[in-house]
């Protein structure tokens, strides 16, 4: 049994291991940093640096590297030893306080969407005292921004930083204007739910297609999928509980409180949900724990696949980010509360979080665009593209007593009036989960649905804050100049309410009614990535961004590229992997298939048998190759084609058109001769090995 409290993030320079290793000064200032986001002086950070090298060497450590997240969806490190010539032959162990605060990777390869031109090809790195130093692969890794040297973000970190600081200052006004005055911090939280596959390793390495794009480009449907739900909450398999284990202890180990495991909804499907943290620490040990997911698979035999669609058919993954805002009195501020003074405040905020929703749907539809994610949003097994607020019976009740000004009736059938300044005094309502909204109100935090699996929930995040804080500047604005708060509260509430209640809706996001209602209803429904990424540089979108302090003109243009950079860069591999798989493949097995056939149908006739069974499929099979081969060729003309454009949104909208339907028309016939053909042939593990593989 392992001792989870002994190794509970034992490879972590947490509060614990700096309190005990600094001296008191250094650990007081340390501490003010990381709660002001201020910079540190190098002399303290010397100090700082001289104990966690101590440290990290005490832990078996060799090396230590600047961890960041670049734009690519990935985190990159740079390892450097801490060995350093004595002058005598000998060497020794050195880390100092300038390589603890900045590093200069050449970054020249990372993404900038034409932000840093390669001949100042220099970016620098920068720690970020608010997560810490954890120890991985015997090296301390230390948790640092990226930015270009004209200060020009090249992360996912920095924005993050931004956002929160942002909706930090915002949601404080908000708060002094209430009348509280001992809150200093407000935080906004993370816990998201991570949905992954898990496969045998042999079965994934005969398959091109998952190893160069992560999803099946092929493979006919399995004659069992998830039409039995046996899967979802299931006993777990020996190797799958084997791995989950293991894969807990190394997450403990980094201080990640991985918490729930269970089986999804499709066969191979699982799930893990880490208890919630700060935004910030959330969002890097996220980064860590699809890291550790792949690393620990390995080491069982399996592979982790993390792609939102790795099999068409089967539902795909995501991930729920679940967020709060809480104050460092510890209070979440999306908690209905006991005391009506709580559920004044709560309304607020809640009222600021519909107003944001209704008023950014494209930037958070953006938030969750890819390539990946595009085949599954509206596929009826996530939330459809259309963003909505699922809040449950109870506050639609006295909402809608406030619009009305009404009576509303609590629990306890005790009917309250409403009307200014007073505001209902209710319960959590624990009722209800609707599990088709994209963004739900789960009784004390939201729970937005529509994150791809594979996602760094920065992004996500970065929209939600900035759009919240957005909101809260404007009613913090007219509270602090306001003769009559209370008054003003209620009107904030209601008035707010009106104008963005279209947002609302509470019934199945899953069924084509809504789909119908929401275009009355005037909301977005952005289908593909392709149909969002124009709404992010549109000059409102811009000037919020601006406004906001959280990305300058010059970042948000050139995010925007790299998103179709990527989104295009996507759908090419998987064209040409399609491609490969088919012509050196498919193809010749089809044509062994003909020749056997051909054989036997020789071999008959000569000692004067019937053929015309044979013949019939025979006929089947060479009609298809036919078909399949015609497809093959539009496919490639279609590819040609793609590499020959120069702009890029018409590249993407080329990939989404015609591309990615060439691939399901010549997938379509591939897979029908996968049904007619020996299995011993056919060159590639099926549907039914790739999801039942694993005992
Ligand atoms: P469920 O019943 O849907 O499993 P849980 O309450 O277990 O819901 O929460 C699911 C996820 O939401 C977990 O990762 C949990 O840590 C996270 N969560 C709970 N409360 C908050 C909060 N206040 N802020 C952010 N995330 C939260
Ligand atoms: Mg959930």
């Amino acid at each position: 049994m392992t001792n989870i409290p002994n190794i509970f993030a034992s490879l972590v320079f947490g509060d614990e291991v700096m309190q005990s290793r600094l001296p008191k000064n250094v650990y007081i200032v340390l501490k003010n940093t990381i709660k002001s986001g201020e910079h540190l002086t190098l002399d303290i950070a010397n100090v700082v640096a001289e104990a966690m090298k101590n440290w990290a060497i005490d832990k078996g450590a060799t090396h230590f590297t600047h961890w960041f997240q670049p734009m690519t969806g990935v985190t990159a490190e740079k390892h450097d030893s801490f060995i350093s010539p004595d002058g005598n032959g000998k060497i020794i162990m050195e880390f100092s306080g300038k390589e603890l605060i900045k590093g200069e990777p050449d970054a020249s390869s990372f993404p900038s969407g034409g932000l840093r031109a390669t001949f100042e090809a220099r970016g620098y790195t920068a720690w970020d005292p608010t997560s810490f130093a954890f120890i991985k692969d015997d090296t301390l890794c230390i948790p640092t921004i990226f930015c270009a040297y004209n200060g020009s973000a090249l992360d996912k970190k920095t924005p993050l930083l931004k956002s929160m600081e942002v909706l930090n200052k915002q949601a404080m006004r908000v708060l002094r204007a209430l009348g509280d005055e001992e809150t200093t911090r407000v935080n906004t939280t993370v816990g998201p739910e991570q949905e992954y596959f898990l496969i045998d390793q042999k079965m994934f390495e005969k398959r091109p297609d998952l190893m160069f794009t992560g999803r099946t480009l092929l493979g006919a449907r399995p004659p069992k999928g998830q039409e039995l739900d046996d899967h979802y909450f299931g006993i777990l398999k020996k190797r799958v509980s084997e791995y989950m284990k293991d894969l807990d202890t190394e997450l403990w180990k980094l201080g990640i409180l991985s918490k729930t495991k269970h089986n999804e909804v499709a066969p191979a499907q699982h799930e893990l949900a880490p208890i919630f943290t700060t935004t910030n620490i959330a969002t890097d040990h996220n980064q860590l724990t699809m890291e550790f997911m792949k690393s620990v698979a390995a080491k069982h035999g399996l592979t982790c696949l993390l792609h939102e669609k790795p099999f068409s058919g089967v539902n795909g993954s995501g991930k729920h980010n679940n967020w709060s805002l809480s104050t460092d009195k510890g209070e979440n501020l999306l908690e209905p509360g006991k005391t009506p003074y709580n559920n004044t405040r709560f309304l607020l905020f809640f009222t600021a979080i519909i107003r944001a929703v209704d008023e950014h749907q494209d930037l958070l539809r953006l938030s969750v665009a890819s390539a990946g994610n595009d085949h599954r949003l509206g596929n009826f097994e996530a939330p459809p593209a259309i963003l909505s607020i699922f809040i449950g019976d109870e506050l639609n009740a006295i909402y809608t007593a406030l619009e009305q000004d009404t009576l509303y009736k609590d629990k306890l059938n005790t009917l309250i009036h409403v009307g200014p300044p007073a505001l209902p005094h209710f319960i959590r309502d624990t009722t209800d989960r609707n599990r088709t909204s994209p963004f739900a109100f789960t009784g004390n935090k939201f729970e937005f649905r529509m994150l791809g699996s594979s996602f760094s929930i920065s992004g996500p995040n970065i929209i939600l804050n900035t759009i919240v804080a957005d909101v809260l500047k404007e009613f913090a604005d007219e509270l602090e100049k306001c003769d009559n708060v209370p008054i003003k509260v209620h009107n904030l509430i209601v008035d707010n309410y009106k104008l963005h209640k279209r947002i609302v809706f509470n019934g199945n996001n899953y069924s084509n009614d809504w789909i119908e209602e929401a275009e009355k209803r005037n909301l977005l429904n952005l289908r593909t990535t392709v149909d969002v990424l124009p709404y992010f540089v549109l000059k409102e979108n811009i000037d919020l961004f601006v406004r906001n302090d959280v990305f300058t003109e010059c970042e948000v243009v050139s995010r925007c590229e790299i998103l179709y950079e990527n989104y295009i860069k996507t759908i090419q591999i998987e064209a040409l992997t399609l491609i490969d798989m088919v012509k050196k493949e498919i193809n010749y097995a089809v044509l062994n298939t003909q020749k056997e056939l051909a054989e036997i149908i020789k071999t008959k006739i000569d000692i004067g048998l019937n053929v015309n069974t044979e013949k019939k499929l025979l006929e089947k099979i060479a009609a298809l190759f036919t078909c399949s081969f015609a497809k093959l060729e539009d496919l490639e003309n279609a590819v040609i084609d793609n590499k020959s454009m120069t702009n890029l949104v018409q590249q993407a909208i080329h990939c989404r058109d015609r591309v990615l339907i060439c691939m399901l028309d010549l997938r379509g016939v591939v897979d029908e001769l996968e049904t007619m053909i020996s299995s011993k042939i056919w060159p590639f593990p099926s549907y039914s090995e790739l999801l039942f593989s694993v005992k």
